[in-house]
């Protein structure tokens, strides 16, 4: 029996997948993984998503924004060419954005800068938008302290912050994305977690990075968002279906345009 899985994170589009990309998402399907969210990193990785997306309709859909890491020098001729792309429809949401100071901390400014204007097309496009918060919940904190208006609907991906950090995001009326991480024993993660209500929960891959245990230190892909889904039902006590079926239906309220 398969349920309806959604992996709402997960870069099929990179190099790790340049040989076997179309075997990872028949593998995804076949085990129950109905659709796949693709963020975008920055204007090199537009071409090869889109592609992705274009060539599985149903079950791809892609995202537009910049990526945190990649905001340098360059980060606003890059802006401008993103911007350009938001007039397609084809978008499901602005991401990735946000802040990561853990690689880079010398450009705070630039990706604070980045991450306001992204926030800004989320609101003209009514689109949700996909935050990547490492070592840096404050100052996205502080940001969103001045930017949430009620309207503004997002999920914080990757999520491995505290049990009051995730209280923050769920006052904003955010979701959370839990991924593989909430399977490795030092983590921690796993009593935040259970802290999550399930009305606000997404889980995600992130492939090709972070695969949850028994994959762990391996490529991740999409069907592996079964063993974050399994990880989350011992947490709650819930059986993987219905798991699978609220993060879904969780899924469709953010991401509506992909359902
Ligand atoms: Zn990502």
């Amino acid at each position: 029996m398969s349920y309806p899985f959604t992996d709402t994170h997960a870069h099929l589009y990179l190099e790790e997948f340049r040989d076997d990309k179309d075997s990872v998402i028949r593998r995804a399907i076949a085990q129950g993984v109905e659709k796949i969210f693709l963020p975008n990193l920055d204007s090199s990785s537009l071409a090869g998503m889109n592609n992705l997306a274009e060539q599985y309709p149903g079950t791809c859909y892609a995202m537009i924004g910049l990526h945190p890491t990649s905001v340098k020098e360059n980060f606003r001729e890059e802006l401008q060419r993103i911007e350009k792309e938001l007039d397609r429809d084809h978008y499901i949401a602005i991401g990735e954005t946000g802040i990561d100071l853990y690689w880079d901390t010398s450009f705070l400014k630039d990706q604070q800068e980045s991450f306001r204007r992204q926030i800004g097309w989320a609101k003209q496009h009514s689109l949700p938008i996909v935050i990547h918060a490492r070592d840096s919940f404050d100052e996205i904190f502080a940001i969103l302290d001045q930017e949430h208006d009620g309207q503004l609907r997002g999920v914080f991906h990757s999520f491995t912050g505290t049990r009051e950090q995730a209280e923050k995001i769920l006052a904003y009326g955010f979701y959370i994305g839990i991924n593989g991480i909430v399977t490795f024993k030092n983590a921690g993660l796993d009593k935040v977690a259970a802290a999550i209500p399930t009305n606000r929960l997404l889980i995600e891959t992130d492939a090709p990075f972070l695969a949850p245990v028994p994959h762990r230190g391996k490529r991740n892909e999409s069907a592996f968002v079964i063993q974050v889904a399994e990880k989350m039902a011992e947490i709650h006590g819930l059986e993987v279906a219905e798991i699978a079926h609220r993060t879904t239906e969780n899924a469709r309220t953010l991401f509506s345009k992909a359902f």
